[in-house]
């Protein structure tokens, strides 16, 4: 996928998600595409086709991390016991100053909600920021900044429209695996799982083309089950995951049946 298109392409359509995840190994190139999104929603050029242009007002304002619609949330210093460390992180109170503040009116069109390095967030902090996703303010778009999803709550990754930048899916081998996630009966869906799924690395790519429809067709309930099914095959905190072949199986009851 490519994510400054796919962002165009929602504002072309007046369809803006209220929450995405960006999906990328930390480093520059992430901060650069983030600050891309950023200045692409924000460019003030009216032709669509020439944003970002990089040089109006708000883009140069979100390239130096000034805007004052994208809000980011910040870590603070934790303190252990009395004494205070150098270690930086999220705790439940550095959610109010973020939250308060996208509570207010924009300035312009809308607010946008930054979380940088979303990784870090711990479960209890995430449960916090749910209840948000679940009841967004009007207009306000969040972006959560991961190298891995599977950080994440399947109930936040079940309310954010994921982008990653992703080479072009080969196309036959795409419709391979969405004939086998589309079998009737499950007796045909099992002797194709083993037929043709051979590695874990076959079944994560399986879950990604049928997690794609399923996002499409917005059956969120089918989309929460396939992140579960990746986390159960990944394994918590790997711990040694779930037998995948068994994984696929238990999915296709669950959702199919
Ligand atoms: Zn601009």
């Amino acid at each position: 996928m490519n994510v400054l298109g796919e962002i165009k392409k929602s504002l072309w359509n007046g369809r803006m998600a209220h929450a995405y995840i960006l999906e990328a190994p930390a480093g520059e190139t992430r901060d650069r595409l983030m600050t891309n999104i950023l200045q692409e929603i924000l460019c003030r050029n009216p032709n669509l086709e020439q944003r970002p242009c990089g040089l109006c007002e708000a883009c140069r304002r979100v390239a130096a991390g000034s805007h004052e619609d994208v809000i980011y949330m910040k870590k603070s210093k934790l303190e252990e016991g009395k004494t205070k460390t150098n270690k930086v992180t999220y705790v439940m109170r550095d959610t109010e100053p973020f939250m308060d503040r996208l509570r207010l009116n924009p300035y312009g069109e809308r607010n946008i909600g930054v979380i940088p390095d979303a990784d870090d967030l711990k479960e209890d902090v995430q449960n916090k920021i749910l209840k948000t996703l679940e009841e967004p303010y009007p207009g306000t778009v969040f972006f959560l900044v991961a190298e891995n999803r599977n950080n994440l709550l399947p109930t936040i990754q079940s309310r954010c429209v994921l982008l990653r930048e992703t080479e072009e899916p080969d196309v036959a081998e795409t419709s391979a695996l969405e004939e086998i996630w589309n079998q009737n009966y499950f007796f045909q869906y099992r002797k194709m799982v083993d037929k043709k799924i051979k590695t874990a690395d076959d079944a994560l790519k399986f879950l990604d083309v049928i997690e794609r429809e399923a996002h499409k067709e917005h059956r969120l309930e089918t989309v929460l089950r396939i992140e579960e099914t990746r986390k159960d095959i990944l394994g918590e905190f790997h711990m040694g995951g779930m037998n995948w072949k068994y994984a696929l199986k238990r999915l296709f009851l669950e959702v199919r049946e």
